[in-house]
């Protein structure tokens, strides 16, 4: 049986040992956490990640896990709609509409598809031979047929493999996110946009609500009281926002500085190594693409891979496109919630309204390219074969 290592056990690296698994490959999954322990937030999985998932079979149980959103879109800050369409439409176009839940309901249920005998905690990778496909622990060496590197956008196997890739960017923009109960709250999922601000809303199962926000910042910028940062910028924004920020536990807000890749790699393989996720294409967090890409990742990655590894050229001719415009895409989503100028803004929001009125479906055709991708032939659902040009579209 062939042996795959994979580094890093997020999102991505669960998920390509679940899906190697499934194609005969006996996996380890190495992860330098102790336990696993996923930021405390919400996560978006669209359509396309769905139909991915569903070749391992876990679309349905996710779909379980998240809590239909009603309707989706764009408000200003007072309020008022600048572009929205409801679930409905989405799934009538796309065959689901976009599912929310818990990250870490998310995780476990990829732990326990993976096996826990597949995953090993605590262990971090010091090294890999891409040629010999040796992987150096702190525990001792590991030999490999294919070495998945899902360790993440500070990725030190894309470090020691393309040294001469600048790696992550900061995008300007800090975001925080948090989980916060119901409570009494009408609460009603959306995102809204101000002067260089974003502030997003999310029922969850279980009456908790997500919420996201960002801000143009230094990077590093330090503040001694998140929730009182997010008061005083969003405090007067409409409901049910300020009424969630005053219910926030302080000590359940996070956040992090946004980076990504703006330049691509050149390849995502060198010898045995394939890289998935944001150690590929850390992108800016706008679409909510992040985790779904790499869940596209790892799925395309298993059945290209061949019975040895020895296809890797085929994966990097799949991904290395497609995932490039999902991260312009979103970039150039994130530059366009930073304009704070206010003539800026009020054309952005006159543009978007006068756009969204001319073509009501405007905003799901943006998405067309991303949410319509379909997983490769034999995969529950494709018929694209290995043809690297039909993965990259993901069109039947
Ligand atoms: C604010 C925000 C909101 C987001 N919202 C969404 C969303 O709604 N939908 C969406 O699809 N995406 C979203 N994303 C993006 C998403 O979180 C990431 O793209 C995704 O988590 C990447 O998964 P990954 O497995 O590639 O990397 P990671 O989750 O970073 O996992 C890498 C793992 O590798 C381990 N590791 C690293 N180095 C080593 C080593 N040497 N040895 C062993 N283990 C190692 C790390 O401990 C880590 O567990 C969001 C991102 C942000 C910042």
């Amino acid at each position: 049986m062939p042996r795959a290592v994979v580094i890093g056990g997020g999102i991505g690296g669960l998920t390509s040992g679940i899906a190697l698994r499934r194609k005969g490959w006996d996996v380890t999954v190495l992860e330098r956490a102790p336990k696993m322990d996923p930021v405390g937030s919400g996560l978006a999985i669209a359509a396309n990640a769905l139909k991915a998932l569903d070749t391992l079979g876990l679309g349905d149980p996710i779909r379980r896990l998240s809590r239909l959103q009603g309707q989706a879109g764009i408000r200003r800050s007072d309020g008022r709609w600048l572009v929205h369409t409801t679930m409905d439409v989405a799934e009538a176009r796309y065959g689901d509409s976009v599912v929310v839940m818990l990250r870490a309901r998310l995780m476990e249920v990829l732990a326990d598809a993976l096996g826990a005998g597949h995953l090993r905690l605590g262990i971090t990778v010091s090294g890999v031979d891409a040629e010999s496909g040796v992987v150096r622990t702190d525990e001792g060496d590991l030999q490999a047929d294919l070495i998945v590197a899902a360790d993440g956008i500070n990725s030190k196997t894309r470090q020691a493999l393309f040294p001469e890739h600048p790696g992550p960017t900061y995008s300007g923009v800090t975001a925080w996110r948090g989980l916060i109960p119901r409570g009494d709250l009408d609460i009603r999922s959306t995102e809204s946009w101000g002067k260089g601000l974003v502030f997003g809303v999310s029922l969850l199962a279980d009456d908790v609500v997500y919420v996201y926000a960002t801000d143009v910042l230094p990077a590093g910028t330090v503040f001694e009281d998140e929730r009182e940062e997010l008061l005083r910028r969003f405090g007067d924004w409409h409901d049910p926002i300020p009424g969630l920020l005053r219910a926030a536990d302080p000590a359940g807000i996070i956040r992090n500085d946004v980076c990504s890749y703006d330049t691509p790699l050149p390849a995502f393989h060198r010898g045995k190594v394939a890289l998935v996720g944001d150690a590929a294409h850390a992108m800016t967090p706008n679409l909510g693409q992040g985790a779904c890409q790499a869940i596209e990742d790892a799925v395309v990655l298993a059945h290209l891979a061949g019975n040895a590894g020895d296809h890797l050229a085929a994966y990097t001719a799949a991904r290395l496109e497609r995932t490039s415009k999902v991260v312009r895409q979103s970039m150039s989503i994130c530059k366009v919630t930073k304009l704070r100028n206010p003539v800026a803004v009020w054309l952005r929001d006159l543009g978007i309204s006068v756009a969204a009125k001319s073509r009501p479906d405007m905003m799901l055709r943006s998405m067309d390219d991303v949410l319509s991708w379909r997983p490769p032939a034999g995969e529950n659902g494709g018929d694209r074969g290995s043809d690297p040009a039909a993965l990259r579209s993901g069109r039947n």
